[in-house]
Order: C-alpha cells, then structure tokens, then sequence
C-alpha cells in the first residue's frame, strides 16, 4: 500500500474511537517511518514496506481499543517541549498548559536576586515541574509524587530537557517527606480530581491512565483537601498557590482554599482558553 492509502485506512479505523482520527493515523505513521507529517504529505505515493506496513497495523490496533496516542508513540508536547510518557504517568494535557501561563505571571518579571522556590505535588511525568525550571532560570523546583515510576519518568524528562540541575525528585505523599519548615513561593498541583462516579471505561483513553492519578474519591475533591490541610504551611508570605481543576469541581475547590487559608489569602476562578473554569488560584497577601 502506499502512504496515502495507509492513512486513508487508517483514519477510517480509527473515526469510532478518535475525535481526531487522522491526526492520530498520522501520528502512528509517523512514528512507524521515523518520517514527519511533511514527508508523509509530500509521500503519498511511496509504497509501505510490508514490515512497516504491519507495524502500523499494530499501532492502529492498540489506538482502536482506547490505548491514548501518547502511550503508543511514547511522547508528547507541552508548552512546546516533548515529554516522554509511559502508563506510569498520566499524559499531560493541552488545558494544563493554562496553569503553567498563570504560574509564570510576575514571576518572570520579579527582579529578585533569591531563587525563587517552586513546588510541583503530584509531579507525574514532570511536566509541570520540568517547563516552570527552563521558563524561570532562577527557580529551584522540588518535585514529589507518591509513584516512583512517576518520579523515574520525570527524572528522564528533566534529564532529557536539561532541567536536571535544579529539580529536587522527592518520593513521597503530598509533603511529608519534606522537612518541617521548607516553604515555597510557588506551589502548583494537578492532582487527581475526577470523581470516582466519572471515571469512564476504555475506550476512553483515561481508562489506560494511572487511576492514582485521575480518582478524587466520591466528590473528585479529597486530593486537594488533604492539599489544603498542608498548603497554608508549606507557602511563604506573598507566595502563591495553583490548583488544576475540573469545571465541576472548581467552584467547591475554590470554597475550601478560602477556608484553608482564610482571609488573608485571594482565591480566584480562572477559566481557560475555552472558557471552562480550570485553575483555582490563591494569592496570600503580606
Ligand atoms: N484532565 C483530566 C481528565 O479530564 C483529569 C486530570 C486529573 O485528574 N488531574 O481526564
């Protein structure tokens, strides 16, 4: 077959499960051949080698059941970078670049000679953790996360996109590996928060995704709530904290870090490019 064929097909396979169907047949192509979607494009009459050709059926097949594209091709994008993921980690998400956008206000601009210090809880493949160091080259991150094959795979991010010197990989859950008194300017946590009602069976991708990473108990809010107990301890004076959140729960999220935090801290709803309430910010006054 040739390459347009092959994706022809291959889109078609995969209309029932994808709401991007050819976009993902490119992907899986792309990643058989080893050639990007360019050469695919200007290819389309290069004939399949029957090795290649049988791969990509095999790739199609996984995608067909659900398996998310980033598992099958190994890697995704965030914020512009390409981050290894296995099914250790849950495959980082297009709305969690937002968080990132809204942890780098005033930071970036802050002329301050101190480090500033971020902290990532429930670190995953590192995605957070790994995009807030290269965007803030005087930042110190530590990254904790209860799986240590989360840890192993952000640890290969950090490595793989020069991060390495300046994250802290800590095993652990929420802060208690941490010493008493570490406090942090930053903290950002895109902790589970799907409801355990609403964690949906394959083929939905997420069913392939750590349940560790997606199951917020009966309200998807306990994570955070276990968060909030700790968080008013663990964030400085002016620091700020920054909470991944689902459209269901943000609003209930932003209720409970007000009284976590009380009056002396700023909690706000920030919806996303979507205009989906996504990000539950809290900004502690001096
Ligand atoms: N955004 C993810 C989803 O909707 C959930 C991520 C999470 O629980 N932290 O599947």
């Amino acid at each position: 077959v040739t390459v347009g064929t092959a994706l022809a097909n291959g889109t078609q396979r995969l209309r029932a499960v994808s709401r991007s169907p050819r976009i993902d047949a490119v992907r899986l192509l792309e990643v058989v051949l080893g050639h990007d979607v360019a050469w695919l494009f200007a290819h389309g009459e290069a004939q399949l080698e029957p090795r290649d050709s049988a791969c990509f059926e095999e790739l199609l097949e996984r995608r067909a059941v659900g398996e998310p594209l980033a598992y099958i091709a190994g890697s995704v994008g965030f914020y512009g970078r390409e981050f290894a993921v296995s099914p250790a980690v849950l495959v980082p998400r297009p709305e969690s670049e937002h968080l990132v956008a809204l942890a780098l206000e005033g930071w970036r601009s802050a002329r301050t000679s101190e480090p500033i210090r971020i902290c990532d809880v429930g670190t995953g493949s590192g995605n957070l953790a790994v995009t807030l160091a290269l965007e803030l080259p005087h930042s110190r991150v530590v990254a904790i996360d209860v799986s240590p094959g989360a840890l192993a795979v952000a640890a290969h991010n950090a490595k793989a996109l020069g991060a390495m010197s300046r994250i802290r990989f800590v095993l652990g859950d929420m802060f208690a590996s941490l010493a008493p008194d570490e406090r942090f300017d930053c903290i950002v946590a895109n902790l589970p928060y799907v409801a355990t009602g609403d964690l949906a069976p394959a083929p939905d991708p997420t069913a392939f995704e750590p349940r560790l990473a997606l199951d917020g108990g009966g309200d998807g809010l306990e994570p955070y709530q276990r968060l909030l107990a700790q968080a008013p301890d663990r964030l400085t004076e002016a620091g700020r904290l920054f909470m991944e959140a689902g459209p269901d729960t943000a609003q209930a999220l932003a209720g409970l870090a007000q009284a976590a935090f009380g009056a002396v801290a700023s909690v706000m709803v920030v919806a996303d490019y979507a205009a989906r309430e996504r990000v539950v910010r809290v900004c502690r006054r001096r």
